[in-house]
């Protein structure tokens, strides 16, 4: 078995906090959720997970444009749903995050 470092740079932790946020908008619009509903929250501590895992680390480019598929296709799918869905408000909240991200493409 291979060592694996969790991984808690700046960058990795805005990523969290990003996926944190766009789980809970997309819970909130689309299932009428306050709190994360069950689905939701597991979708975000897989993802949570994931980012702690990256092999990548602190260079990680967005997950969007990252040649490791690192999630399993179920999960991929519904993340894909809450991107889709989530990112153009996150241009609106997190302009500058979003600028840096688009710059990685
Ligand atoms: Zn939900």
């Amino acid at each position: 078995m291979t060592k694996h470092e969790l991984n808690n740079g700046p960058n990795i932790q805005k990523e969290k906090e990003m996926v944190t946020k766009m789980i809970g908008l997309y819970c909130l619009k689309k299932h009428h959720q306050h709190v994360p509903c069950e689905e939701c929250e597991e979708l975000k501590s897989y993802a949570l997970k994931r980012l702690s895992l990256c092999q990548f680390g602190e260079e990680k480019t967005a997950c969007s444009n990252c040649s490791v598929h690192c999630y399993k296709p179920d999960y991929r799918k519904k993340m894909k749903a809450v991107m889709r869905y989530s990112g153009p408000w996150m241009v609106l909240y997190h302009p500058i995050y979003s600028v840096k991200h688009l710059l990685n493409k």
